[in-house]
């Protein structure tokens, strides 16, 4: 079999099929945050507990049309998530506040994506992995703390179409303030946005963490 298969036990790393080094056992993964703090796998419900989340990898509402999370849980790197739970105060005191689709995900969810999506350009390549699976992105929009609900966006979350680029300019003014109250805010805290999903930020530090393969069950 070439592919890990979806949510089972991580296998050995040397059977990842593109060479790639894996954190997939709960013991490397523990020897990693013991070594350094800052590897900790932080649930960001737990961090700021006043956050929304809305995780569509845990339901069959995504671009998959299926269910690949077994719990609808988000997790980041604790520097992460310290960086969020500053966006969440500053946005607070606007009458806003964040809404996470999806943050730490299992590499094996990202082979998945790959060898199911039909766009290639909206999936990271399984041979580098993704910016996600070092539990260094995340994907999100804003709410209005009022409401509870999001405020306008180009697109909604994991659209493929050429809207979703966040330098797509053909839009209402109005939308297009949004975005850039989302990304100017992400980006004073040490995020950037990537150049076709308006909803997607890497941590600017996401090159001194490993790709991990550790289900959310077992976090
Ligand atoms: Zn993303």
């Amino acid at each position: 079999m070439l592919f890990t298969p979806l949510l089972t036990v991580a296998q050995e790393p040397k059977s990842n099929p593109y060479g790639l080094q894996v954190i997939n056992s709960y013991e490397d993964y523990r020897a990693s945050y013991t070594k350094n703090p800052n590897n900790e796998l932080i649930e960001i419900k737990k961090a700021i507990p006043n956050i929304k989340l809305d995780i569509r990898y845990a339901t069959k509402n995504n671009f998959m049309n299926q269910v690949m999370y077994k719990e609808a849980r988000a997790f980041a790197r604790k520097p992460v998530v310290t960086q969020l739970k500053k966006i969440q105060a500053t946005l607070n005191k606007k009458g806003y506040g964040l809404k996470i689709f999806d943050a730490y995900r299992p590499y094996a969810i990202t082979l998945a994506f790959y060898q199911k999506a039909s766009n290639k350009n909206f999936v990271a390549n399984p041979k580098k992995g993704s910016k996600h699976n070092r539990g260094c992105a995340v994907d999100l929009t804003l709410i209005d703390l009022k409401t509870g609900k999001e405020i306008q966006m180009p697109t909604p979350y994991d659209s493929f179409a050429a809207q979703a680029s966040p330098s797509y300019s053909n839009l209402p003014p109005q939308i297009i303030k949004n975005r850039s109250f989302l990304i100017d805010t992400m980006q004073a805290y040490g995020f950037r946005v990537i150049s076709n999903e308006w909803w997607h930020f890497d941590f600017i530090g996401w090159k001194e963490y490993e790709l991990m393969d550790i289900p959310f069950e077992k976090l």
